[in-house]
């Protein structure tokens, strides 16, 4: 039986290792195969709807914005050079490192930004906006739910998340499988139902207010904002 303990051990060991190599190039903008071009491009649509979202706010720049599995940084540098408060944090070194180097590289200013090696269930402290984007994927909806309750604790005011959605065909898991290939280095990919995560979420006081919806041929990301009801 796996549990929550398990499956984050895994998804670390995964994101500092083979999953390390494989994701940093896939968020990046060398060469790839073309599944992983796919899945770039849907990713890279999908941090451009939060980025589009949160650029439209008059006041961004005065936000405390908590970017919790902040991964290689894709979504956390576009939002820091708004100058809004950024915290991003990721359970795995070898990202949080990534990220930081990448901010180094693109940002003039790095001073409204930190980067936190962190569980996002270790996280403490009270943000705005608690943002949390393709991570769900990889733990069962009922540990997804214990994740939803900690991240809506330290929202004030919203919470975003995405999640790949249960509804599609099966096909898409065996896709997203192949990057997450052999026993010993394997993490799942779990879907979640789009009706559960929002059951999740009024439970914590959250309402959807905005959502969107990216899907390419292998990437699939359904995205909330949730707002205090
Ligand atoms: N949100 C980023 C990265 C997505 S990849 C983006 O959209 O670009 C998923 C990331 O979640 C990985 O970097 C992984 O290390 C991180 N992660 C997985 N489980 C986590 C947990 N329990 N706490 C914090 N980060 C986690």
């Amino acid at each position: 039986m796996m549990n929550t303990i398990d499956d984050k051990a895994i998804v670390k060991d995964y994101f500092n290792a083979i999953g390390f190599d494989r994701w940093r190039r896939i968020y990046g903008d060398g060469e790839v195969n073309k599944v992983q071009k796919d899945i770039r491009r849907g990713h890279q649509q999908t941090i451009d709807t939060v980025v589009d979202w949160l650029k439209a706010e008059e006041n961004i720049s005065s936000l405390s914005i908590c970017d919790a599995g902040c991964g290689v940084g894709s979504l956390s540098i576009p939002l820091a050079r708004t100058g809004a408060r950024i915290l991003a944090s990721d359970i795995s070194p070898k990202m949080v490192e990534e990220a930081t180097i990448r901010a180094q590289k693109s940002l003039k200013d790095t001073s409204n930004v930190i980067f936190a090696v962190q569980d996002l269930e270790g996280l403490s402290g009270q943000y705005q906006i608690v943002i949390c984007i393709d991570v769900l994927i990889h733990y069962p909806t009922e540990d997804a739910a214990k994740m939803i309750a900690h991240l809506a604790s330290l929202a004030t005011s919203r919470l975003i998340l995405s999640f790949a959605p249960k509804n599609l065909c099966l096909t898409i898991l065996k896709k997203i499988g192949e990057f997450f290939p052999g026993p010993s280095k394997t993490t799942r990919a779990y879907q979640h139902r789009e009706k559960d995560v929002i059951a999740i979420l009024e439970n914590n006081g959250l309402r959807v207010q905005r959502e969107a919806m990216t899907s390419t041929h292998f990437y699939y990301s359904r995205i909330l904002e949730t707002t205090r009801s």
